[in-house]
């Protein structure tokens, strides 16, 4: 495996920019996750470190070694696509075969490592079946054993699970990532599915227009985002804009005055306040500093979401369902209630770092 370093990567389609000077290294065996909304150059990236791009400017090494001019096929990266790709007419075997063929492999080797690739994703029993005789998620663990088996120096996986049901995608992520560690593949991940992102990922970039917003750790990107934007495009998160008063106080546009308990040097162009919605206790009543009303009860199962209202402003609070007995269990819309949080943590930010 090798490590990936992209400088100043750039990307024109005539007058628009996809990829406006990306800087990123992935190191040996890390898994970092291109993070952002539709349009943001996510995939743009990715082809150009595959091969399939040309870049208008900037530089592509795979460890020390400058790939940029390189073409794909020689640039020893094993991609999965969206669309699994796979040669309709030939079984899976076949599938993840066909690489080491145009290799030249001979056939006894060419075997052995097809065998060992499906025994990988743990589908050796169906190696004669054809993609249309296997589940979605059987074709992607074909399109994975295909990706692995040719000992790529990258592992490319755009959107490898968008085609996928909800309970399958949070299994095959599991099995990913424990193969991605296992074999210490050094991997780039495109994804917009936030869930995916934090938790496949040892390094998460989040992207905007062509830019790179913030990299860091997921609990880094989730609990310090450094603007309002990586705040929200993270997690569900309660922006609300204003100023801050004081060390102890910010205060919304709609004149809600709120407690923070934040650094003077953290908060130089902050006029945002952001604060996750699970860090907000809730209390029925109208007693407590913060009062308000419940607009909105929504039962998530493990979790409940409550929209409540003070002032202008909405909060909204995601609690663990409560037990029948406790009083919170019977909330209910215009209720009266009050929020509380610890002081730590709100963070204040920039609504826009650009
Ligand atoms: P998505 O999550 O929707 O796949 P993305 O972040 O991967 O989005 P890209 O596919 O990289 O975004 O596209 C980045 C920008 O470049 C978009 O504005 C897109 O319309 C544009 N773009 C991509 N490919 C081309 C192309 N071949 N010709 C012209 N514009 C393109």
């Amino acid at each position: 495996m090798a490590s990936l370093s992209i400088e100043n990567l750039c990307k024109r389609f005539g007058a628009s920019v996809a990829v406006d000077g990306l800087d990123l290294t992935v190191q040996e065996g890390e898994l970092v996750a291109l993070l952002g909304p539709s349009g943001c150059g996510k995939t743009t990236t990715l082809r150009m470190v595959a091969g399939f791009l040309p870049p208008t400017g900037g530089r592509v090494l795979f460890d020390k070694e400058d790939v940029t001019r390189l073409p794909a096929h020689r640039r020893s990266t094993g991609m999965v696509f969206q669309s699994y790709a796979l040669f309709p007419h030939m079984t899976a075997a076949q599938n993840v075969g066909f690489g080491l063929e145009m290799r030249g492999l001979g056939r006894a080797e060419r075997e052995t490592k097809v065998e060992e690739a499906l025994k990988l994703v743990r589908l050796s029993h169906l190696a004669t079946r054809f993609p249309r005789e296997l589940s979605g998620g059987q074709q992607q663990r074909v399109a994975l054993a295909r990706a692995l088996v040719i000992n790529p120096k990258l592992f490319l996986l755009d959107e490898p699970l968008s085609n996928l049901d909800a309970k399958l995608r949070a299994e095959v992520r599991i099995e990913i990532r424990a193969l991605q560690q296992r074999l210490g593949l050094t991997t780039l991940l495109v994804t917009h599915d936030r869930e995916e992102a934090l938790t496949m990922a040892d390094r998460l970039v989040v992207m905007e227009s062509g830019r790179v917003r913030q990299v860091g750790s997921p609990r880094d990107l989730y609990d310090a985002p450094q603007d309002a934007f990586v705040a929200d495009f993270v997690g569900r998160c309660n922006i609300l804009l204003g100023q801050r008063e004081n060390e102890t106080q910010f205060r919304t546009a709609n004149g809600l005055v709120l407690s923070v308990d934040i650094a003077p040097s953290e908060s130089k162009n902050a006029n945002a306040f952001a604060l996750r919605p699970e860090r907000i206790s809730i209390h029925p009543g109208a007693k407590g500093d913060l009062r308000g009303s419940v607009q909105a009860v929504t039962y998530l199962g493990s979790q409940t979401e409550y929209h409540v209202r003070i002032g202008k402003e909405v909060f909204v609070v995601i609690r663990q369902t409560p037990d029948a007995s406790e009083p919170l269990a019977a909330l209910k819309p215009d209720d009266q209630v009050s929020l509380q949080w610890d002081s730590r943590a709100p963070r204040l930010v920039p609504q826009t770092s650009v």
